[in-house]
């Protein structure tokens, strides 16, 4: 499989560090409001790649923190902690507000078939790692102590900037956008990885340590967690684009001194989701979530097909048109697919080229645009229905949008509808020589009321009943059910 790494700035085969096996580590949610669909295109997209991996025959291990301590809101250590300004909006503690958006984030998530990952870890159980952690770096030398907080001291490093060779200057200014300097910082890219002397007089959540009582900085707990949940080698590490610089940067940073080899080959990052206004917000403007596409109509998975038919390394628009768009082409798919006969079996050998296809869109940088051009090609060809039902179950397997299910509903609604509509109409024109007979009684019956002979009439509905039929009169005309 081809994968574009941000380390190399290629496509690049991937390898794993075992064979057959996949360390991943996702960044998780910043627990402090709920996630806007933006946060979730990212989600949706490391769904998908670890489906695909182990669709390709990987065994996954994958490992997601939710962040609870120490995101500030300025990812250059300055600004508000996002957990206490959650806290103060809703006049509730940290871990409430914790709790609540941690549950609203996996509630989100189910409706978007976008699976948990095996081990999930908040931050907040995970600080004496993070404090092990900094003391190693202290005493490796990597790290100092300044005005009370612990830093990681950049210049240690051969390199700095792994991602990006662009101008070291420019990316630093954008560390500190309109922010505060720090003084104590003694390169412009250290960052906190203990704080002690906080700003932050009302910080809820402090934790006694060898540096003072203090709490984490951001970074650190990704590498914390990573290391002990996934191990030393990591293969893969996913988050959005935002996360390139400075998180992931200093996760490097501070994860390969700790090690003191190289720690993670591949990072894959997905592009983001904007706006027509431009950064997608949670503050300012329609505040997007997936309650609020729900509450106008829009099932989550149709967001989730909106997502799938762009390439994850392209910023996507967000418009209500788009997503208008990408319901038709979900419904007109689920009824396709709800026109074909389902069956217990398939053909491998006539299959195996449609597999292919698939796998090779995937293969290409995880292509899940192409890979949706082969469910039309699936459908398209000239291949049994069971074919084609078992093919788009195994892509669905990936894709997760639901196919299947929906076009099983559908199929069965479609069924029910046209039963109800048999017994309403007698099933007029019939074949069955039995409804035939019966729709011969109905019309002799009408005829006999017609002409005011009740006792005839009622005599018919009598003959028929004693044979399980029974008459439904209506102003509409008559029907009737079969026992
Ligand atoms: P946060 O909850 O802010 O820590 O972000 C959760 C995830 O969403 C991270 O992987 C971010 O990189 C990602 N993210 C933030 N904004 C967007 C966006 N507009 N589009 C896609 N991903 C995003
Ligand atoms: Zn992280």
């Amino acid at each position: 499989m081809k994968l574009y790494n941000s380390l190399t700035h290629t496509k690049d085969e991937f390898v794993t560090h075992e064979p057959g096996k996949v360390t991943m580590y996702t960044c998780g949610p910043t627990v402090y409001h709920f996630a806007h669909i933006g946060n979730l295109r990212s989600y949706i997209m490391e769904d998908v790649l670890e489906k695909y991996l182990s669709y390709a025959g990987y065994e996954v291990k994958r490992a997601m923190n939710i962040t609870d301590v120490g995101h500030l809101s300025s990812d250059g250590d300055t600004g508000e902690d996002k957990m206490l300004k959650g806290a103060k909006r809703e006049h509730k503690t940290v871990m409430e507000i914790a709790q609540f958006y941690t549950d609203a984030f996996f509630a989100d998530c189910k409706k978007l078939n976008i699976a948990i990952p095996e081990i999930v870890i908040p931050a907040t159980s995970y600080v004496d790692h993070f404090i092990e952690m900094v003391q190693k770096l202290l005493s490796d030398g990597y790290a100092y102590e300044a005005g009370g907080n612990i830093y990681f001291d950049t210049s240690k490093l051969e390199e700095y900037y792994v991602f990006n060779k662009q101008n070291q200057e420019d990316l630093a200014v954008g560390v500190r956008d309109g922010v505060e300097e720090d003084s104590n910082k003694r390169n412009k890219c250290d960052f906190v990885l203990w704080f002690t002397k906080s700003k932050f007089d009302d910080q809820e959540l402090k934790w006694d340590s060898p540096f003072g009582v203090g709490y984490p900085g951001w970074h650190i707990e990704c590498s914390a967690i990573s290391v002990q949940t996934l191990g030393e080698y990591l293969d893969l590490h996913c988050g959005g684009i935002d996360n390139a610089f400075p998180h992931h940067t200093n996760e490097i940073a501070q994860s390969e001194a700790y090690l003191g080899h190289p720690w993670c080959s591949h990072w894959f990052h997905v592009l983001h989701l904007n706006t027509n206004d431009g950064k997608m917000s949670k503050s300012k403007g329609e505040f997007l979530t997936v309650s609020l596409l729900e509450s106008k109509g829009y099932d989550p998975l149709v967001y989730r097909f909106f997502c799938l038919q762009s390439h994850y390394r392209k910023s996507l628009v967000f418009s209500y048109e788009g997503l208008d768009n990408a319901r038709v082409a979900y419904d007109k798919l689920v009824a396709r697919l709800a026109e074909l006969t389902p069956s217990d079996t398939h053909d491998e050998a006539v299959c195996a080229p449609y597999l292919a296809s698939f796998a090779g869109a995937m293969d290409n940088d995880l292509n899940t645009a192409m890979a949706i051009t082969a469910i039309y090609d699936v459908l398209k060809a000239k291949i049994s229905d069971g074919d084609k039902l078992w093919l788009i179950g195994r892509f669905d397997t990936v894709l997760s949008i639901s196919l299947i299910e929906a076009a099983d509903k559908k199929r069965t609604e479609k069924n029910a509808e046209k039963a109800e509509k048999e017994t309403s109409t007698g099933a007029a024109g019939s074949d069955d020589p039995f409804i035939a007979e019966i729709e011969a009684a109905i019309a002799e019956r009408a005829a006999a009321k017609k002409a005011k002979d009740y006792a005839r009439a009622d005599a018919i509905r009598a003959e028929l009943l004693s044979r399980g039929v029974t008459l439904i009169d209506s102003a509409q005309g008559t029907t009737f059910e079969i026992k």
